[in-house]
């Protein structure tokens, strides 16, 4: 085995989500001839962005304004967010929406031509742009499109395994062709990371088997600090096997209701009711269940058979699709069952508005970012706007940035180091496989870091991750071959993912008071004055995580002790 040196590109994007493509798309808008190269361990079109359903926000009708936008934004976030990040996001929607319906997206309009929007949980006006319940498929195919038409280098099938930073300078990245099993340094000036979400720590997810926090992992172990990564969405209505039933359902007037056949979100929201904040209405379910009050004691129902077979079909053809093959109910008819399940990584790779991280010439956006613009709690439809904004922004720093700079000269150490941590994990042969490591670690996290927490639960899951953490010193990998080396893939995916774990645990445990997605039951009050403040976890030189906290970023929005919807 050997890694070769045989690439370089100016500006090298991993991730072709939609935060990624939005990164290269925008630095050939501004240089037709910038050399751009997007690599992405599955074929683009299969990005996670792909299955988000329902939409994406914007303040574009006559009456709303990006303020009501920026206000709704940071109070659902529970005040954690930084307001001048909240500020560029919801100030530059608009412009977002108009470039992707410039580019060819399908959205759905009104009779007059207008872009149709939805209502969604916690905003105050209706403000989610769609594409029937299929949104994120089609704007990602839209981008894709667009990076074809350009004919952006994109190395699909590629898994990134290392960045090479040398004495605090970006030199490039270690990667893996999957088809041949080759290794590659491809060197660069500028990198953009762009890896998605980490959902698949935890075991009942919403998310694609492939949302394993490959960028935090790598950037962790790069030297970057992770920011507020406690924080993991849990979404409210998943099918049993934690497949998504989009927020969209209820925006459209679906109701949740108990055993009882009771509208239960009148005793915990009674103004938004199931449009409540996402936090609120995953608990508000989990304790109906909890008390007895659900279906084999097991979930709720989501009840859409008011809204009618026409609006069904056309505002939520997918949502009846999935519930048919994967519930076996036909939302027309019956009601659907449905429990909540982990959905969003709010935390990630700490960056400013510009997209730009720690170390010079590294920018990061999207999902694997904390620029941080949903807080403890992101509100529904904000992501994708993330990927679009902040992808479209770390694409003109990278450009920048590659125009301002050289590529650097590289010492063989960082690769022989990667070369020989690789060798040793594939000439391993007496060890413990990745699979049952990945179930602990998914059980675990659920139990201990899922929608009720308590510093019992917590301190014994993060000594079980550490536990982990050990035993994955150990792992082997069966298959020795080179082509489509899955296994190989499935551990390196595991690590990331059990770094996640690690620093999530770090950062949850010494935050003692509920705020969003992190709710106490032994500190149920949020607590202003000890932790209106971002964690920061960072490795130091012994390989130790280190906890440190930042301010909040704070512009004309007061921050409210109590929250109230
Ligand atoms: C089921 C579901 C529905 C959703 N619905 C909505 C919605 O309606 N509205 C909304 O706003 N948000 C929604 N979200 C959230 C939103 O879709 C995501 O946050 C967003 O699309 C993430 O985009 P991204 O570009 O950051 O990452 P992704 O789209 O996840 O792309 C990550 C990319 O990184 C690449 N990658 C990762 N690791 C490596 C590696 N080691 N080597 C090489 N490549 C790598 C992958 O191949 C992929 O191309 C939904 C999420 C889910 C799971």
């Amino acid at each position: 085995m050997q890694i070769s040196e045989s690439k370089t590109h100016d500006i090298i994007i991993i991730g072709a989500g939609l935060a990624g493509l939005s990164a290269g798309l925008e630095a050939l808008e501004n240089d037709e001839n910038a050399d751009v190269a997007i690599i992405s361990k599955v074929h683009p079109v299969r990005s996670h962005s792909g299955a988000a359903q329902g939409g994406i926000n914007a303040a574009i009708r006559f009456d709303d304004s990006w303020k009501g936008h920026q206000y709704d934004t940071v109070k659902g976030s529970w005040f954690l967010a930084d307001q001048d990040a909240v500020r560029v996001l919801t100030s530059e929607a608009k412009d977002a929406i108009a470039r992707l319906d410039k580019y060819g997206a399908l959205f759905t309009r009104n009779e007059d031509g207008t872009l149709a929007q939805r209502a969604f949980g916690g905003q105050s006006r209706n403000r989610t742009c769609f594409v029937a319940d299929k949104t994120g498929h089609n704007l990602l195919h839209t981008l894709f499109e667009q990076a074809v038409k350009r004919n952006i280098n994109i190395y699909w099938e590629w898994f990134v395994t290392k960045i090479v930073i040398e004495d605090g300078v970006f030199k490039g990245i270690i990667a893996f062709d999957l088809v041949k099993g080759e290794f590659y340094f491809i060197r660069g000036k500028t990198l953009v990371i762009a890896t998605g979400g980490a959902g698949r720590v935890f075991g009942q997810s919403s998310n694609a088997l492939i949302n394993t926090g490959d960028g935090v992992g790598l950037a962790y172990r790069a030297g970057l600090p992770i920011e507020d990564m406690e924080f993991f969405q849990i979404h409210p209505t998943g099918l049993l096997n934690g497949i998504l039933i989009t927020e969209g359902a209820r925006g459209e007037g679906g109701h949740l209701i108990n055993k009882d056949g009771e509208r239960f979100m009148k005793n915990y929201a009674p103004k938004y009711m199931e449009l409540g904040p996402r936090d609120l209405v995953a608990r508000s379910i989990h304790l109906e269940i909890r008390e007895g009050r659900g279906i084999n004691d097991e979930y709720v129902h989501l009840d859409l058979r008011h809204l009618g077979e026409e609006k069904i079909t056309n505002r939520l053809p997918q949502i009846r699709e999935i519930a048919i093959h994967f519930a076996g109910v036909d939302p027309v008819k019956e009601p659907i069952p449905i429990r909540p399940t982990v959905h969003y990584t709010m935390g990630g790779i700490d960056v400013n508005v510009d997209a730009e991280s720690e170390i010079p010439g590294i920018f990061c956006a999207g999902e694997c970012s904390c620029v941080s613009v949903h807080g403890a709690n992101r509100l529904g439809g904000n992501s994708l706007l993330e990927t679009v904004v902040f992808g479209v922004r770390a694409g003109k720093s990278a450009l920048d940035y590659s125009k301002e700079n050289k590529l650097h000269e590289y010492s063989d150490e960082s690769l022989s180091t990667e070369l020989k941590r690789l060798t040793s994990l594939l000439d391993r042969t007496k060890g413990e496989r990745a699979a049952p490591i990945r179930e602990d670690m998914e059980k675990t996290m659920i139990n201990s870091f899922g929608i009720f927490r308590n510093e019992k639960l917590m301190q014994e899951g993060a000594e079980k991750v550490m536990e982990l953490r050990e035993r994955f010193e150990n792992v082997i990998i069966d298959d020795k071959g080179k082509t489509y080396n899955l296994d190989l893939v499935r551990v390196l995916e595991l690590e990331n993912m059990l770094d996640v774990a690690h620093i999530c645990a770090i950062g949850a445990i010494p935050r003692k008071e509920s705020r969003g997605a992190h709710f106490r039951e032994d500190y149920p009050e949020m607590d202003n004055d000890n932790f209106f403040k971002h964690s920061i976890v960072k490795r130091d030189g012994n390989g130790e995580a280190k906890l440190s906290y930042k301010d909040v970023t704070v512009e004309d929005i007061e921050p409210l002790s109590e929250i109230k919807y």
